[in-house]
């Protein structure tokens, strides 16, 4: 047996003996679910693990992140495993907080327990002694994109500046010394193992407010300006862009109206709309954004309202590593079984991870160990050993084999990687999205 077959010997004995406690972790988690950058008791738990663990994380990183780094002592790369911290908001899911709505239907609390699963071996000191370089840990807050009011709040009191996690992680510098990084998803597909992703798409986020003149809705809508009406002609003129959306560009529209109305005996005077435009490459999220304005611009111009719309920096499209994939890949066949490792190309979610990939090798591997619609009221992880035991030993073994004989292996992956900009251009291009804009007959 070479030392690295017998460093993961012992990793995999070392997850092993805490997988009841990486479940009951995951699954507490589960029962107390916190949207993005609200995420303090969730936080917490991930701060008590490691603090036992003789660690001293640092903590409140963009608000609620969680940040530590395990050192070999030899120099070598630095990895980056990343765990999410935050819910969505889905009332009516099983776990969802009866106040707040949070629910995990995206399954980000097995993440956490994966997460702390590496960990876990990774302080194994017949684990460690055969690695160079460090592993970082990283409990980032904010993957999903959601309350952007109150993601807006935040930015204006100067609590964050971008609304993902990871965006601000890497704009306060936590990756900055990091040369590679990966999570593990999971995923409702039917086909238990795990997915490699290609790539995701990527998105930009939009509120328009419409504005119109509040009148009796019966005696006198004629001295009214229908804002509903603005946002309703709105929404057929965004659907009559679709047909110009290429295929290939996989575009994403979806709006949602989040304010209706206030009275329904008063002409609505204040109608409120979010959206994304999605889409594989960054010419065709602004094309649609510019194509999306119109559209919204057009509703409000056909009832003689105003229109104010402000168009957020979101998600860059991902590109993940395929070096960094086979090493993962060849680390994840012996644990799931060689016919349960498949590959996807484009999937039309975003996800913040895509900023990462752009800026270092990065990979983001979907575990399908649940049911249900992902973000839907019935996304349940039902296999907790897939999605937390074998998710942790799968990117141990990948860690492992990258760092060990003086990290040859993660050598081999920095020497093929060429990042698609610097974190300076990737800021810029993010600060290059934002615009507010008020258009008015
Ligand atoms: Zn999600
Ligand atoms: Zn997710």
């Amino acid at each position: 047996m070479t030392s690295k077959e017998a460093a993961t010997q012992h990793a995999f004995a070392a997850i092993d003996s805490r997988a009841n406690e990486l479940i009951a972790l995951s699954q507490s988690v589960l029962n107390d679910a916190e949207p993005g950058y609200r995420e303090h008791r969730t936080a917490a738990k991930i701060d008590k693990w490691m603090l036992r663990a003789g660690l001293s994380p640092r903590t409140e990183v963009a608000i609620t992140g969680i940040v530590v780094k395990i050192d070999t002592g030899r120099p070598g790369p630095a990895i980056a495993v990343i765990g999410e911290l935050d819910s969505l908001i889905v009332p009516g899911h099983a776990n969802a907080n009866p106040e707040t709505g949070a629910a995990h239907a995206c399954g980000h609390h097995a993440q956490l327990g994966s997460m702390l699963g590496v960990l876990t071996a990774i302080l194994d000191d017949s684990v460690r002694s055969a690695l160079s370089g460090s592993v970082t840990f990283m409990a980032v807050p904010a993957e999903e994109y959601i309350e952007l009011d109150f993601r807006e709040s935040l930015r204006a009191n100067g609590k964050i500046e971008f609304f993902g996690g990871k965006q601000e992680f890497i704009r306060l510098g936590e990756f900055d010394e990091i040369d590679m990084a990966m999570l593990t998803h999971t995923t409702a597909e039917g086909q238990p193992g795990v997915i490699i992703s290609g790539a995701h798409n990527g998105m930009v986020g939009k509120t328009a407010e419409f504005r119109g003149v509040a009148a009796h809705a019966g005696a006198a809508p004629h001295l009214g300006v229908n804002a509903l009406n603005a946002a309703n002609i709105a929404l057929s003129a965004v659907h009559a862009q679709r047909e110009t959306f290429r295929d290939a560009d996989y575009v994403r529209v979806h709006p949602i109206i989040t304010h209706g109305g206030d009275s329904v005996s008063s002409v609505p005077s204040r109608v409120s709309m979010d959206t994304y435009i999605r889409a594989a490459n960054i010419d065709a999220i602004i094309d649609g954004s510019r194509k999306v304005d119109r559209a919204l611009r057009a509703g409000a111009m056909a009832v003689g309202g105003e229109v104010a719309i402000t168009t957020t920096p979101g998600y860059m499209p991902s590109r993940y590593d395929p070096v960094l994939a086979d090493v993962y890949r060849r680390n994840a066949e012996p644990i799931f079984g060689k016919d349960n490792v498949r590959t996807s190309g484009q999937r039309a979610s975003s996800s913040d991870a895509g900023d990462v990939s752009l800026l270092m090798p990065t990979i983001h591997p979907w575990v399908d160990c649940a049911t249900g619609n992902g973000h839907g009221i019935d996304y349940l992880v039902q296999d907790y050993d897939m999605a937390v035991v074998k998710a942790a030993k799968a990117m141990a073994a990948t860690v492992i084999d990258l760092l060990a004989n003086d990290a040859e292996s993660a050598q081999r992956v920095l020497r093929n990687f060429r990042p698609e900009m610097t974190k300076e251009r990737y800021l810029a291009q993010l600060r290059e999205l934002r615009s507010e804009k008020t258009y008015t007959e």
